[in-house]
């Protein structure tokens, strides 16, 4: 359906990024396990988010709360209540989709053709309807919409109902149901059902915030797309309190300052969006999400929400435990406000990957081909360095070894002395490491290399003693 997807999800498997979960027993659907290079990327992205939010805001503290959590949790937070998103059956094909995302697909059609007006319309009339929750409607407005089931070709739909997106699994060994509890389907409860603890141990003053890394999981209704919708994955979250009144100025903060993190590691303005709701969630009174253009149009990244006090103000009341804050400054006590910065790790990785996913024509006349690479951010690489003895004779490997033991410490480096120096070129272009240090006879005599910058291919040579000052230099912020 779309190539370059297509070729994007084959390099992630081919080059040890990602593979389908269990795929000897034929994979599990939206479930998927990061190979070698995948986890370093992975680990590197939840490095750069965390040293970002803890590290340079002084006013924010991390956490890692667990995954399971109090049932009441969901109850106090409005998930076994409404986190159910809209389903509707083809009955001809037995397919189950999401009669929202069938109606902004039909909307993403009408912009595609240019037609703006009816796409904005549409949209409009969706959120109005899902927020009455008029589910009738909704399948009334699939069929005037005469939006086709794409395997059966037909319009013969069931009803629409809703579908709870959470797991539940039990605790203990009661058998009654009474030790029912939920797989988290977010980090954020765990921030709030600490936030006092935080804010006393840490001694924090309003405003500041919690950030928290940690994987939610929901039965998403449609799972499509690789790593973008997934039924297990990993969330960055960061809830920042603040005194009632002024979030809407810490928002617009944090919404201008997440957007300016997405450019600065490394994807071109044009490609990034803001997207403001219309059809707010329960608990938030402003919501805007980041999108970035993936190869199968503009979707969410981030979500920035303005979520009121609700989720404060409900764990008090269910829980009946104080989670008010005494502000010495103006002499007040108050439930804070909170506005949230909220990023799938697995998402931002898919649009890191599609960003750094290059095909280039190199060369001329017939002798043009093309030249895979990624070009991901140093600071992001899985691999900072690959030391590549020109040869496997005269003391090259050992030159090289030498050198690789000398970095690893500080960098994750590779050393490789089989094939061509040009095929171990490629495969470190293809993995995105982006300097290659080739140790050739000069280097016994004067202790110079040759560093080759990926994304230039160019060549220039450098003392051995200056190549860990140069990564490190290279490879950070
Ligand atoms: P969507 O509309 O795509 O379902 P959402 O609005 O429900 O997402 P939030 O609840 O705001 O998403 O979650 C915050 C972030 O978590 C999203 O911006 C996204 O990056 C990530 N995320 C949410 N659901 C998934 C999922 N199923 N797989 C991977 N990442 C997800």
């Amino acid at each position: 359906e779309n190539t370059l997807f297509r070729d994007i999800i084959a390099h992630a498997k081919e080059y040890g990024f990602v593979y389908p979960s269990s795929e000897i027993y034929e994979g599990l659907q939206a479930v998927y396990d990061y190979g070698p290079y995948g986890a370093e990327l992975k680990k590197n992205i939840k490095e750069l988010w965390w040293n970002t939010m803890t590290r340079f805001n002084d006013d924010i503290v991390g956490l890692d709360s667990a995954i399971f959590m109090h049932p009441d949790t969901w109850k106090a937070s409005g998930h076994i209540e409404s986190f159910n998103d809209p389903m509707i059956d083809n009955k001809d094909s037995k397919k189950r989709y999401r009669a929202d995302v069938l109606l902004e697909e039909k909307a993403a059609e009408y912009e595609n053709s240019g037609d703006q007006e009816k796409a904005d319309t549409l949209l409009k009339k969706t959120g109005q309807l899902l927020e009455a929750e008029d589910l009738e409607a909704v399948r009334a407005l699939i069929i005037a919409e005469d939006i086709k089931c794409p395997i059966s070709g037909t319009a013969n739909w069931t009803e629409v109902r809703q579908f709870n997106l959470m797991f539940s699994t039990q605790m203990g060994s009661v058998s009654d149901g009474s030790g029912k509890i939920y797989l988290r389907p977010e980090t954020a409860q765990g921030i709030f059902v600490n936030f006092l603890n935080v804010q006393k141990t840490a001694r924090m003053k309003v405003p500041f915030g919690i950030a928290q890394i940690g994987k939610a999981f929901r039965n998403e209704i449609v799972a499509r797309q690789f790593i973008f919708r997934m039924r297990e994955f990993e969330q960055m979250e960061m809830q920042f309190f603040v005194r009632p009144g002024e979030e809407m100025e810490w928002y617009e903060k944090w919404r201008d300052m997440r957007l300016k993190w997405h450019k600065a590691i490394g994807i071109a303005s044009e490609d990034l969006r803001l997207h403001e709701h219309e059809k707010l969630a329960h608990y938030a009174n402003a919501a805007v999400d980041v999108e970035y253009k993936f190869p199968f149009g503009f979707k969410e990244v981030e979500g920035i929400h303005s979520r009121t006090d609700f989720d404060l103000k409900s764990h008090q009341e269910v829980s009946k435990k104080k989670l008010q804050y005494f502000d010495p400054e103006i002499g007040k006590n108050y439930i804070p406000y909170v506005v949230e910065t909220s990023v799938g790790c697995d998402r931002l990785f898919l649009m890191l990957f599609c960003s750094a996913f290059k095909n280039e024509e190199v060369g001329e006349g017939d002798k043009i081909k093309t030249r895979t690479y990624l070009k991901l951010h140093p600071a992001l690489a899985p691999v900072k360095a690959a030391i590549l003895p020109l040869t496997k004779k005269d003391g090259l490997p050992e030159k090289g070894q030498e050198i690789y033991k000398s970095l690893k410490g500080a960098f994750n480096v590779v050393y490789e002395e089989a094939a061509s120096i040009g095929k171990r070129y490629t495969r470190q272009d293809l993995i995105g490491t982006p300097f290659c240090i080739a140790v050739d006879h000069q280097t016994l005599e004067d202790e110079t290399v040759t560093i080759r910058h990926r994304d230039s291919t160019e060549q220039e040579r450098m003392p051995v003693s200056e190549l860990e000052s140069y990564i490190m230099k290279s490879t950070s912020f």
